[in-house]
Parts: structure tokens; C-alpha cells; sequence
């Protein structure tokens, strides 16, 4: 075999210590199946506390609020609940929220502790959704003019208390720049901005204009901060009509850093391409390209794949954003919102998730074909760990049964549990340090964002991974209960574990 290509996976300390733990594993696994997800409650509320650090940095209010799509977990939602203010509620310390797309997920963010003082409910939303919203005086990021419309007259329809309105804005321009943000289906246009308050202003018994909102599926800089100005701009034009906005919401789009290592990374994509061109052995499963193909020599198409490495993500991407200059104004963003008073609202999901979960799957097979590649069939297929669907390549870990030598590293390729050709978890070869064996466990790192529950489903007839909280007991033992189980005292020193 040539030299392996790893892409290790970025850990931090929490995750790192959960996988030197391989018989706390096992017995996880040998109790709950194959596959498994498991969630760290208490790296969710450090990763706020990261967020928060830099809305202190900047002198700036708000709110953090987790954008609950990206996992389906109560014990993420729950710990985010019990997060106190940083400084226990001092003014200037980023508030945490949730945000909520649908009916279920508003239900569920109710039932796990949040007020709907600190729930903000974006996305597509059917009259049910609106009415609970309204009700219990959730903020609505209306996404049309419709929806405004709709929720005023369900608001004097019920009697119910005047709603808070954040208008999601999109298709941002800025004048004097060629910055356009890009297109997109959710939103009011921003050059329609101005209708839009006319209908505000039309409707103010029922509904009050709290502040404006965007959410751009993007990681450019520029992009984004085109959008918070032209957000500013509509503040200031609500306030010359004697509105009184106070907030403006960012979206979430602040990534995650997945790789430990740019180099690999670097290597990886030069050696799929060369793979592609034929200039080595291929690397993927049929020459899979990831959007690449090699023709006559020549690379066509373009790469697909999330960029795994990715330095400047999460906290610090927001930090990079707020020290941009106002593409227009020239002053530093957070500047601008500091002049205005304006508070900052972001709605962070993949990156409040980062480190937060991982997911556990069993070898039940290893084959190795006549041109020496190993083919491993886990107890999980690629929807439960959608990573190959988001187009994100890093390796998983393996986890040993047993410790016992063997072989050095092989390229393997990982097959699902469904009877589909297309069943693959991995189109490429995966490199271990060693053949996995029946009984060990690969384990998938940082999982909680998108890939553990998004599109898991019960094809097949194949069981949807359980899930399990995992966090430190007194002593610094691992505890787990099932996800659903999991209630914030369970952390808080009262350990019902200990008392029975
Ligand atoms: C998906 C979504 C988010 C979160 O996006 P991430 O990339 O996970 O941070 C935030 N706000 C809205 C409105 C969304 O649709």
C-alpha cells in the first residue's frame, strides 16, 4: 500500500478523553446498539461561553441563540436552558436563546425550559406554528410580507398579546460597492424594505417591530457584512418613522474546523486529483470525485466537498466579522451597532455544536479484495452519519475491543447496512492506523451538527441510532443517561447517580 492520507479529526480535550475511553464505550454500545449517538451536554455550554467572549470583547448585548436544526438532542437544549447571562445576568453579557424552524422544535424548546422571551422562530411556518408562537410571545422572524400579514390578523383574530416581529431580510446590495449577498429563497427582498414597514407601521396594534433579521447560507466576510450594514440602514429608516427597533440578527453560517491539520488536508485534495488524472491508484470507491473528474488529462468540474479545515470558524469567525469595516460607512461593524445601540442576535448552529457529540458504529464485517482493499460493513449506514451526504471527509477513530497489535495502517472503505450500492459511508479510502476487527467500534468525531439525526430514518427496517448524554460525575467518571433523560441538575453537583 502507498504511503496513508489520514484527516484526522480536530479534538478538543472533552471528546479526546471520551475516546481514551474505549471500554466506557463498549459498554455504551453493548447496552444501547449499533449505531449510537452520544452528546456532550457541558461542551455545548462552554462553546456559548466562547461565543459570549466575544460579544464582551466587542461591548456588545445580545443574544446567543442555538439554531436547534442542527441536532434534534433535549440534553443539548436543556443544558443551553439552564445557561445563566455570563456574570449572572449583568447588563452586557450575551443572553442564550434558541432558534426554532418548526411547530415541534418550538414545542420542544418550550418543554425544555426555555421562556419564549428567549426563543426566535425563523423558516417556513403553517398557521399552527404562528398561533404557538404568538401565543406565547415567541419573536417571529416573518419571512414575507404574507406572513406578516397572516400573523396580524391571528393576533386580533385570538386577542392574543401584541407579537414581536424580527423581518428576515436577503438580497442585500450596497451602494457605492458591486457586493451583492446571494439569492435566496427565504426572505424579503431588501429593496422592498420600505413596503414592508408601511405594512408594520399599518399593523402596529398587533404586531411590534423588534429589531430585523437575515441568515446567509455563506461563509464570506464580505457578503455578511453588506448584510449587517443594509440591516443598520433599515433600523435607521425605522427609527425616522418612529419605530423603535432595538436588535439586529445575524443568522448563524459560522462553521466549524473539523481537521487537526491544513496539511493533510492540502495533501488529500493534491493526491485525489492526481488520483483523478490517473497519475496514481485511485483513492475513492469507482473514482468517485467529490464534483471532479479527470478528462483526457484535464480536471473538470469542481470540488463539493466542505472545507474541512477551516482556522477561522465559529467564535472567531464572528470576531473576524465584527472588526470588518461597514462597506460603505467604513467604520468597524461592531462600531456601528456600539454607535446605534443596537444589540447583536446571532443564531449560531454547527458551531454551538462543535465538539458536541460524536457517533459510535459497530464493524460486523471486514473483507479484503483480490487488489488488497478492505471493505468494512458497520452496523449503520450512511444516513445515520451523513457525513459523505455534506460532503465532509475526515476519518473516524477507531475504537479497539481489544488491544492487541496487528499490521499497520490500511485504506478502508466503509459500507452501510442497507441493501443499496449506494449504501457507502465512505467513497474513499479511509485510512485506520490498523485492519479494523469484527466488535470494534469506529467512531465518528464531532457528529452533533447536522450529520447524527438530520436524515437518520428507519429505511430497511434498520434501527435509528438511540441516543445517549454523556458528561463527568464527581471523581471525573463518565455518567450517561439517554438523551431524553437528561435533565441540567444532573451536573450540577446533584448527582442523583451517587444518592441512591
Ligand atoms: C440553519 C439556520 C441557522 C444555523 O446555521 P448554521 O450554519 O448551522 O450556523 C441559523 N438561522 C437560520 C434562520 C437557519 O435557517
Amino acid at each position: 500500500m502507498s504511503e496513508p492520507l489520514y484527516l484526522a479529526p480536530r479534538l478538543e480535550s472533552r471528546a479526546a478523553a471520551l475516546l481514551d475511553s474505549p471500554s466506557f464505550l463498549h459498554s455504551l454500545t453493548a447496552a444501547l446498539g449499533s449505531p449510537l449517538n452520544v452528546v456532550l451536554p457541558d461542551q455545548i455550554a462552554d462553546n456559548v461561553r466562547r461565543f459570549q467572549d466575544v460579544y464582551a470583547r466587542h461591548r456588545l448585548a445580545g443574544r446567543i441563540a442555538f439554531a436547534h436544526k442542527a441536532n434534534r438532542s433535549s440534553a443539548l437544549v436543556r443544558r443551553l436552558a439552564a445557561l445563566a447571562p455570563a456574570g449572572g445576568g449583568t447588563a452586557g453579557a450575551a443572553a442564550v436563546g434558541v432558534d426554532v424552524a418548526s411547530l415541534g422544535e418550538l414545542q420542544h424548546a418550550l418543554g425544555c425550559g426555555f421562556t419564549p422571551d428567549r426563543i426566535t422562530a425563523t423558516g417556513p411556518k403553517e398557521p399552527a406554528f404562528l398561533w404557538l408562537a404568538a401565543r406565547t410571545g415567541t419573536t417571529v422572524c416573518v419571512d414575507s410580507a404574507g406572513e406578516l400579514t397572516a400573523l396580524a390578523a391571528l393576533v386580533e383574530r385570538h386577542g392574543l398579546p401584541r407579537a414581536s416581529v424580527m423581518p428576515r431580510l436577503s438580497g442585500f446590495s450596497s451602494p457605492g460597492t458591486r457586493t451583492l449577498t446571494r439569492r435566496s429563497r427565504f426572505g424579503i427582498p431588501a429593496d422592498e424594505a420600505d413596503a414592508l414597514l408601511d405594512l408594520a407601521e399599518k399593523h402596529r396594534d398587533s404586531v411590534e417591530l423588534t429589531g430585523v433579521s437575515f441568515h446567509l447560507d455563506t461563509m464570506a466576510l464580505t457578503e455578511k457584512a453588506v448584510a449587517l450594514e443594509g440591516s443598520v440602514r433599515v433600523l435607521d429608516e425605522c427609527r425616522r418613522r418612529g419605530l423603535r427597533p432595538r436588535a439586529v440578527d445575524i443568522g448563524g453560517g459560522f462553521g466549524v474546523d473539523y481537521l487537526a491539520d491544513g496539511a493533510q488536508w492540502e495533501a488529500y485534495t493534491t493526491e485525489l486529483t492526481r488520483a483523478l488524472l490517473g497519475k496514481r491508484e485511485p483513492i475513492t470507491w469507482e473514482g468517485h470525485g467529490y464534483g471532479l473528474r479527470g478528462e483526457n488529462g484535464t480536471l473538470r468540474g469542481a470540488l463539493g466537498v466542505y472545507p474541512g479545515h477551516r482556522p477561522v470558524a465559529g467564535p472567531r469567525y464572528l470576531d473576524e466579522l465584527l472588526g470588518q469595516a461597514a462597506p460603505a460607512l467604513g467604520r468597524p461593524l461592531a462600531t456601528l451597532l456600539l454607535e446605534n445601540l443596537y444589540d447583536l442576535h446571532t443564531e449560531p448552529g454547527r458551531a454551538l455544536t462543535d465538539q458536541c457529540g460524536l457517533t459510535l458504529a459497530e464493524v460486523l464485517e471486514v473483507r479484503v479484495t483480490a487488489a488488497g482493499e478492505h471493505l468494512v460493513r458497520l452496523a449503520a449506514n450512511a444516513r445515520d452519519i451523513g457525513l459523505e451526504d455534506h460532503g465532509l471527509l475526515v476519518d473516524p477513530v477507531l475504537v479497539p475491543r481489544r488491544e492487541e497489535g496487528g499490521g499497520g495502517p490500511v485504506g478502508a472503505y466503509l459500507l452501510g447496512n442497507l441493501c443499496l450500492e449506494s449504501d457507502l459511508i465512505s467513497r474513499r479510502a479511509v485510512y485506520l492506523p490498523r485492519a479494523p476487527r469484527p466488535g470494534d467500534l469506529l467512531a465518528f468525531v464531532n457528529t452533533a451538527g447536522y450529520f447524527m439525526d438530520f436524515t437518520a430514518d428507519h429505511a430497511m427496517m434498520q434501527p435509528v441510532a438511540r441516543k445517549a448524554a454523556v458528561y463527568e460525575g464527581p471523581g471525573g467518571a463518565w455518567r450517561w443517561c439517554l438523551d431524553e433523560q437528561y435533565w441540567p441538575h444532573l451536573t450540577a453537583g446533584d448527582d442523583l447517580g451517587d444518592a441512591v
